[in-house]
């Protein structure tokens, strides 16, 4: 999203606001994983807060380093006819025996270059190695890796049937050599035995990146609510973590804080929490993560097809929200936050959205880690209900923590995290 900060319609007011405090100790930069160092027993890459046995056990398990087959060595070095004829047309040879091929949500708006702009590869969700047709597809030839399935078959018939007609005796020559070597490799026979198994339209492989990284941020956040005490000081806390149906994590915490940190009045959540968009020319950095990662909608009469609306006379989540002046604490648990009717508005996915369309955020938590993180506050009952509706939802992934104040551990240090 494109937003221009020297735009002059917004005409929020350039005097000094005493709610600014919520504004402070916001961190400079935005959280970023430190580079660690590869595991000293089996070198394998790491991400921050991965722990020393997460990949092999520290040292227990042993991954063994095949060494090349000696007659694929000499394809890819001898000065030989088939030696050559692999290496100028390997990437032929190399989708011939491939055993899977990159599947993703492509973002066909960006791989289609008649609308204008560079070409641009953009997949959403998870990305996967893909192993679809296999061998079961109703008239189609035999191709990538359903050919395994019929490389016991002595004429090799189907596999030279995917030869070029320009250069066929060699193409058959090392496609010869090829099969040859391949008939050693674990991955091939398993693959030849695969042939035979029924409704195999759903196996994937994930490359788990994604949890990876957004694991490796939870550990982080979680330094930053449970130890550095950025919302204050914690007794316990409560978390969930979900998958959406396109693979993407997500996190539902609920922090109860040490008395002296609870939030109580209007004044508290003032300090902590914040449903307005901020100054553009004092914050820039902080109104452009609001824009894109904490305006809801538009939802309702400005868009009825919105997945809260759709099938209702407006947004479940009750936006827009009513301007009000001041925050107070609601009939319910739930404060109504601030959200003055001060001008400012951007434009978020096709409509000028105001202050009535700001979810709840944190400034710190926003600013250090730049994606939606919604942060409420409930005093009473209410938070049973969140427990309940979102922590709790009949899933099997719940981590819960309790501190014990005043009891000191190893090092001397008070609230050490007792998981359960
Ligand atoms: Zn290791
Ligand atoms: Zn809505």
């Amino acid at each position: 999203m494109e937003i221009n900060l020297d735009d002059e319609d917004n005409d929020a007011p350039d005097v000094l606001d005493p709610y600014d405090i919520v504004y402070a100790n916001v961190p400079s930069e935005t959280h970023k994983l430190e580079a660690v160092e590869n595991c000293e027993h089996c070198n394998a890459k790491k991400f921050e807060y991965e722990t020393p046995g997460f990949c092999c056990r520290s040292g227990q398990i042993h991954l063994s380093t095949p060494d090349t087959p000696p007659k694929l060595m000499r394809l890819w070095s001898a000065s030989d006819d088939d030696a050559r004829h692999f290496r100028s047309n390997i990437r032929f040879f190399n989708r011939h025996f491939s055993f899977t091929s990159l599947y993703c949500h492509l973002d066909h708006m960006t791989t289609d270059m008649r609308n204008g702009g560079v070409y641009t590869f953009r997949a959403h969700g998870q990305i996967y190695h893909n192993v679809r047709s296999f061998g079961k597809e109703e008239g189609t030839e035999p191709r990538h890796l359903e050919l395994y399935f019929h490389d016991d078959d002595p004429s090799l018939e189907l596999r030279y049937r995917r030869c070029r007609e320009e250069c066929l005796r060699k193409d058959k020559e090392v496609i010869d050599r090829l099969v040859a070597i391949m008939r050693g490799n674990p991955y091939s026979e398993h693959f030849r035995t695969m042939g035979a198994v029924d409704n195999l339209e759903d196996y994937h492989v994930e490359l788990n990146l994604v949890s990876c990284v957004f694991r490796a941020k939870l550990e982080a956040m979680k330094i930053k609510l449970l130890k550095n005490d950025i919302l204050g000081k914690v007794r316990a806390y409560v978390y969930v973590v979900e998958f959406q149906k396109r693979g993407l994590p997500h996190a539902h915490f609920l922090l109860i804080m040490k008395r002296k940190w609870k939030l109580t009045c209007p004044e508290q959540y003032d300090r902590l929490i914040c449903a307005e968009l901020p100054n553009k020319k004092k914050y820039p950095e902080l109104y452009i993560m609001v824009t894109k990662h904490m305006m809801h909608g538009p939802c309702g009469v400005l868009n009825p097809n919105c997945p809260c609306t759709k099938g209702r006379s407006s947004c479940k989540n009750h936006y827009p929200r009513p301007f009000v002046e001041s925050t107070s604490q609601g009939k319910d648990s739930y404060p109504i936050y601030r959200r003055r009717d001060n001008g400012s508005k951007e434009k978020v996915r096709g409509y000028k959205l105001d202050n009535r369309w700001v979810v709840p955020y944190n400034p710190h938590i926003l600013h250090a880690f730049n994606c939606h993180i919604n942060v409420e506050a409930c005093s009473s009952i209410k938070s049973v209900k969140y427990l309940f509706k979102y922590v709790y939802k009949g899933h099997d992934r719940a981590s819960i923590a309790v501190r014990e104040s005043g009891q000191a551990d190893k090092e001397g240090n008070i609230d050490e995290i007792k998981a359960l």
